[in-house]
């Protein structure tokens, strides 16, 4: 969803915009002068299109340093935002210190709508021709208590807004790519044969799609899924498979054009450290992982035990993995990779609003704040999810976060949120 920014100087009327643009359907926090609000997100809708709008917050008037205030404000809007709207009041006039800010949001080279506010008869409308010597444009004159010229200045955020994705729902997006990687022996290629045989198997060629040749079509629960770089493992049964290093030549290729992974490892034995590479490989390549815990058939009661403990100990830094105990040899519980799979990659295309995420975050920051280093504590001033396939976050915050502090923070993200068969990324950018 693109993200507006409203920026100002207190007082110009910045809530009463956002509760314009929201049509009062969440309540904004009321612009005092002196009393600094925190960067809240509104979810908005104008003409069927969705965006969120940030309150960036007032800059303090009796700040010590109000240069540093506004470049953090503006810097924050500027890098979160798609669109800046910049609130001037008309009654007032362009000042000094909104001629600074205008200076840093033209270096952002970010679309920036000038609003000269507070117009609300004709006679102070004409005062807006004034604002033509900030160099933004014609300033839009509004009445953001009285709703004049509201609906024509959404209707030009909108047309500033990047163009929306197309809408590809069940559009001809191909099968999803999935890579089937695991050291020698670990049953990579009885997994393949075994889902191509119990499945109607459409492996090779299928009219109009165009499939590398070394990957192999395959359907599995009513769905075509494309296994990558699979011809070595079709050929390949019960033989030597060369060098670790061709094995992990092999892998990584297989892992970069997939967007989920199966790393098999063998219920039979212990997690070795080759398996450790395998799984590093995928979570650094930033792909869906599903663990399929191959041999199942020749797991006991005493080796379940044992494998929990392994499992608690080896895949500690995983948790986030799906896991799923099957057996190649016996078609024992095949059938529950696919909607595994199916998982993963919901949860590697997730996307967080940022009203949500920000709701959450504010909550969670004020119940457990940053522990205090050298007198001051970072905070947190907005967070915002950079991208998808994996998920990435940025927090900006006012200054570096503690390791542990991060690790708490993606956490409990994944606590609120899921991403369960996802690796998250989380990236602090704190202001300069
Ligand atoms: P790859 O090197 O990973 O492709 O492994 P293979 O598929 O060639 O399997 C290696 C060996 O493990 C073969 O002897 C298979 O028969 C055996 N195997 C594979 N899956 C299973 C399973 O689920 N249970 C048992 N008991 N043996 C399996």
């Amino acid at each position: 969803v693109p993200v507006v920014a409203v920026v100002g100087r207190p007082n110009v009327g910045k809530s009463t915009l956002v509760n314009r643009i929201i049509g009062r359907r969440q309540a904004v926090v009321e612009d005092v002068p002196g009393v600094t609000r925190d960067r809240v997100p509104y979810d908005a809708q104008w003409n069927g299109r969705r965006f969120t709008v940030v309150d960036t917050g007032g800059w303090e008037p009796d700040a010590r340093d109000r240069a540093a205030a506004i470049a953090a404000q503006a810097e924050i809007a500027v890098q979160t935002a798609d669109v800046v709207v910049f609130v001037v009041d008309v009654t007032v006039g362009a000042t000094d210190v909104d001629e600074a800010a205008v200076k840093m949001l033209r270096r952002s080279h970010k679309p920036v709508i000038l609003v000269a506010n507070k117009a609300d008869n004709q006679n102070l409308e004409m005062e807006a021709v004034s604002l033509w010597s900030l160099g933004l444009g014609e300033p839009h004159t509004i009445s953001a208590l009285h709703g004049r010229g509201s609906g024509d200045l959404l209707d030009d955020i909108l047309s500033a807004l990047p163009e929306p994705p197309p809408i590809v729902e069940g559009g001809p997006r191909g099968p999803r790519r999935v890579a089937l990687v695991g050291r020698p022996n670990v049953g990579k290629s009885s997994l393949l044969n075994r889902v191509s045989k119990e499945e109607r198997a459409v492996v090779d060629s299928v009219a109009g799609t165009t499939v590398d040749p070394v990957d192999s079509l395959v359907e599995m629960d009513g769905e075509l899924w494309q296994f990558v770089d699979t011809a070595g493992l079709r050929k390949r049964v019960n033989q030597a498979s060369g060098t670790e290093y061709y094995a992990s030549l092999r892998t990584a290729g297989a892992v970069e054009a997939a967007e989920v992974a199966v790393v098999l490892l063998d219920s039979a034995e212990v997690i070795s450290e080759q398996d450790q590479r395998v799984l590093t490989q995928v979570v650094e390549a930033g792909r869906a992982l599903v663990i399929a815990f191959n041999k199942w058939d020749l797991v006991d009661a005493d080796r379940r035990i044992f494998l929990d403990k392994e499992i608690e100990r080896e895949l500690k830094r995983i948790p986030w993995a799906i896991r799923v105990n099957i057996s190649a040899k016996t078609g024992r519980a095949v059938d529950k990779l696919a909607p595994a799979l199916r998982r993963a990659l919901a949860s590697w295309e997730q996307r967080v609003p940022t009203g949500a995420l920000n709701q959450w975050l504010t909550a969670l920051t004020q119940a457990t704040p940053h522990p205090v280093r050298g007198g001051r504590a970072p905070r947190i001033l907005f967070a915002t999810q950079a991208g998808v396939s994996p998920p990435r976050f940025v927090l900006f915050t006012t200054g570096p976060l503690d390791a542990g502090y991060q690790r708490f923070i993606e956490r409990k993200l994944r606590e609120e949120f899921g991403f369960e068969g996802s690796p998250i990324e989380v990236s602090v950018k704190p202001r300069k």
